[in-house]
């Protein structure tokens, strides 16, 4: 058919650019010519998912039950393990009922949330550096990110009073995100009391992403957002089993807090997909309902590898401030270096990828983000070569 053109729409044209492409490029040059490639740049666990996890698995998708549609809002028995966790975790009391929705990963929620807030032209307050699907998700609803940067000098924080009053007035969604992704900030129950009077004051919904709750270090629990007083009348948590029991691949998280808000998402849900496998809804209640040793050994793995790459960092003269939470090291590259060129430089001499921060929002240049999911011996390998090569 002569003159038949596929034109894609205008949401797909205005993605941001790919920032990584450059990167990809060496990295797969360096693979083609045999180099021992270092892949620091993954923010996905390396580690197994728990065994007695697996078991529930495989007996619950024996059981016929479990193989027509699931529900959307996803299993009761699945929403009540989700509020126990909170209760035990956070003293933070839910109703399974109407306070939480299991979701397909909580990617899929944090994605699909603007579409039940946002019409054309408004406004979602958005954190740079971040994680990419706040904006996207915003783009595909038709609204417009203003960015919140994250600063050292605010220990990567936003500054809420800097917002501008017209933009204020025409916000109708803010995303936060603590332990952060990239940064590996922590906020305080103090900052979410903040974040409470700001969006009551302004009302603006508030959409906190909790992902990384559970990795941090020294036994130091960061908080949840909704345990600030008021929290469950402005906002919502995003939550997710990814990270916390090594279950990227399963898709299973869920949303939990202000009751219309979870409304609005199920209803977006509802007329978009059906809910998770109701046998990863399973394994979800035997992750929920596991005791800690598991994830203990998890925490002091992550911390043996941050602590070994410090200190390879730190012998090669780069400042790098130790992170209470994550598996992220958020890194100031050296004088002289942009992101990008200082990611290409490591690569080319060390054979390291880590990824550029001013991939994840313009407020990250000048940073470099490397992950803690390879094994220390890895790590240890990596210290040597930057010892030796950078
Ligand atoms: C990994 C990650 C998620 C979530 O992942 P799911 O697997 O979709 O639950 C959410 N937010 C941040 C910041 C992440 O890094």
């Amino acid at each position: 058919m002569s003159g038949f053109k596929i034109e894609t729409a205008e949401r797909l044209r205005n993605l941001p650019p790919y920032l990584f492409a450059a990167i990809d490029k060496i990295k797969k040059e360096a693979v083609s010519r045999g180099v021992d490639i270092i892949n620091l740049g993954i923010g996905d666990p390396d580690l197994p998912t728990p065994p007695n996890i697996i078991s529930r698995l495989n007996k619950a998708a024996e059981d016929p039950r479990n193989h027509q549609y699931p529900t959307y809002e996803g299993m009761a028995s699945f929403r009540k393990a989700v509020a126990d966790w909170y209760k035990r975790r956070f003293s933070v009391d839910l109703d399974p009922e109407t306070e939480v929705l299991t979701l397909i990963g909580s990617k899929e929620g944090i994605g699909h949330i603007p579409l039940g807030f946002i019409n054309p032209g408004d406004i979602v307050l958005v954190p740079s550096p971040g994680y990419p699907v706040y904006s996207t998700g915003t783009l595909f609803a038709g609204g417009r990110s203003y960015w919140l940067p994250l600063l050292k000098e605010n220990h990567f924080l936003p500054d809420l009073a800097s917002i501008p009053d017209d933009i204020r007035k025409a916000s109708r969604l803010i995303f936060l995100n603590y332990p952060n992704n990239p940064t590996s900030a922590v906020a305080s129950e103090r900052f979410f009391e903040d974040v409470v009077e700001f969006a009551s004051r302004n009302n603006i919904p508030v959409c906190h992403d909790a992902a990384y709750s559970e990795i941090y270090y020294d036994n130091i629990r960061p908080p949840s957002f909704l345990q600030a007083d008021g929290a469950k009348d402005v906002g919502i948590e995003f939550h997710s089993l990814s990270k916390t029991y090594n279950m990227t691949g399963w898709r299973i998280g869920f949303a939990v807090g202000n009751r219309e808000m979870i409304s609005a998402l199920g209803k977006v849900k509802s007329n978009l997909d059906s809910g998770v496998f109701q046998a990863i809804q399973e394994a979800g209640i035997e992750a929920l309902s596991t005791d800690d040793a598991a994830i203990n050994e998890n925490r002091r793995r992550y911390q043996r590898r941050r602590d070994m790459l410090i200190s390879g960092l730190n012998k090669a003269g780069l400042d790098v401030e130790i992170p209470k939470a994550t598996f992220y090291l958020w890194v100031s590259v050296p004088k002289g270096f942009t992101s990008t060129g200082f990611a290409m430089h490591l690569l080319d001499k060390c054979g390291i990828v880590a990824t550029p921060g001013n991939g994840f929002g313009d407020a990250g240049e000048g940073y470099i983000r490397f992950t803690l999911t390879v094994a220390e011996e890895r790590i240890g390998e990596a210290v040597e070569r930057i010892r030796l090569k950078l």
